[in-house]
């Protein structure tokens, strides 16, 4: 049944393009996926719903666009270029490769009871040359992450902006990960967005903070229309925690392979400035004014992957019911996400001024709304193909709306039709959205 859901939302992603395989026509690249023309509609909408909670609501927070590349003692300073490595095991017999953390027997493979080679480390970033020569001196990564580029920039960013503790810088950006055993469809990929978000305060106010970022992240999702029973906390045990870290809790979805992390948020104490500091030199403490004191802020980061956030709305709103002896599927997306806002339909297409009609009202709605106009099927599919991309309203142009300049509104949801005046359209989804 789980595996069965998955099927069908792959399958619909494809369908209605909203997510394909990668270089499909060579034959796919593993695991790495694009978004087509209705995806990259939603996942624009999973960013700005973000960006607009932790950036544009509050006083306390700055955007930042870092590069991808950086300078590879960022690595050094991170701890990635020596420890971020998982221990990779293969199967000598069907050649599979495993996390050696996934396996409860390492001797024998799990899936053709062949012998197993020893565990090794595996570093999981991507390497490439910075310039025209191959050499060693000019390796740079792929970001692993986008959270260094928030840390390196901390005092350009503190000079520029004039905050003071406690602030905050959220960015999102691509991050690439050679992951073993990828995999879920989005939900762990090489090549993934993270909105990630280093939020600097007074070591004293920590604990604090670390707790509310949990509980504001928890309820975004909530907001954004996840299903309260689909979603939990998980805060890590002791022996869980990196060296540095004070706290962590993950939210989770309950995705259907299981409960699996969305986002982490870290009490991540000040690791973070005062190895950056070390490595490079320069004086990354904090004057607090308000207390006369130097020091390194402590570091709250809540963490959170946009292909899993967007997975994640994709399934909770999936939803499947019989009207009249067919089966309806659609997505119940929130308003904010859903990727189109209106569809616009002539009833007949082989009648000139229903057509004329229903494309001027598309084109006028669209100075407003993302709206579209389809002529392409019979009315009947018209609806079910904006249904199964959770697009909120549809628009109906019959040969009584050429003489009462009425039209039919259909809301997604309650399936409840209404006749709206062409005029007051407007106005009526402004009032809806
Ligand atoms: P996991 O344990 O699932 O590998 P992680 O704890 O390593 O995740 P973090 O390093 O905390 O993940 O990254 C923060 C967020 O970035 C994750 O919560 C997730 O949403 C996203 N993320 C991390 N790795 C991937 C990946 N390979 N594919 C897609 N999203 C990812």
């Amino acid at each position: 049944m789980a595996n069965d859901l998955m099927d069908k939302i792959v399958s619909l992603c494809k369908r209605r393009g909203l997510i394909f395989q990668s270089s499909e026509i060579y034959g796919g690249l593993g695991s790495v996926w694009d978004y087509g023309p209705l995806g990259v509609e939603l996942k624009r909408n999973v960013k700005e719903a973000w960006w607009k909670s932790v950036v544009y609501s509050r006083d306390d927070m700055v955007g930042l666009d870092a590069a991808i590349l950086m300078h590879p003692k960022t690595w050094e300073a991170s701890g990635h270029l020596t420890s971020f490595a998982d221990l990779m095991v293969d199967c000598k017999k069907c050649k599979k490769r495993f996390k050696a953390e996934d396996l409860s027997d390492k001797k024998k493979c799990k899936e053709c009871g062949g012998e197993l080679t020893e565990a090794r480390p595996f570093n999981l970033m991507f390497e490439t040359y910075h310039g025209p020569v191959k050499e060693t001196a000019a390796v740079v990564y792929l970001r692993p992450e986008t959270a260094q580029g928030i840390f390196v920039n901390f005092s350009n960013i503190l000079d520029s902006s004039r905050k003071k503790l406690p602030f905050g810088v959220a960015q999102i950006g691509k991050s690439f990960r050679n992951e073993i055993t990828p995999g879920n469809f989005t939900f762990r990929t090489r090549e993934f967005e993270q909105m990630e978000i280093e939020y600097f305060v007074n070591p004293n106010d920590a604990d604090k903070y670390y707790k509310s970022w949990v509980e504001e992240r928890f309820d975004w999702y909530l907001n954004l229309g996840i299903k309260k029973e689909n979603l939990r906390k998980r805060e890590h045990k002791k022996d869980e925690l990196a060296h540095y870290a004070k706290s962590c809790s993950d939210i989770e979805y309950n995705f259907p392979f299981g409960w699996s992390e969305l986002e982490g948020i870290a009490n991540r104490s000040d690791f973070d400035l005062k190895q950056h500091s070390q490595f490079s030199g320069k004086e990354l403490k904090y004057f607090d004014d308000k207390t006369n004191e130097k020091y390194f802020p402590y570091i709250i980061e809540p963490s959170g992957g946009v292909d899993r956030a967007t997975l994640a709305f994709l399934v909770d709103s999936y939803n499947e019911e019989e009207v009249k002896g067919e089966t309806r599927v659609s997505l119940k997306l929130h308003k904010d996400l859903a990727p189109t806002k209106i569809a616009v339909f002539p009833l007949l297409k082989n009648r000139p001024q229903l057509v004329e009609t229903a494309k001027n009202i598309a084109s006028s709605l669209k100075k407003k709304f993302v709206c579209v106009y389809d002529d392409t099927a019979a009315i009947g599919k018209l609806y079910r193909r904006q249904d199964e991309v959770g697009t909120l309203f549809c628009i109906t142009v019959d040969v009584q709306s050429l003489e009462d300049k009425k039209v039919t509104v259909r809301d997604r949801d309650t399936m409840q039709q209404e006749r709206i005046d062409i005029e007051k359209l407007e106005e009526y989804f402004h009032n809806k959205l």
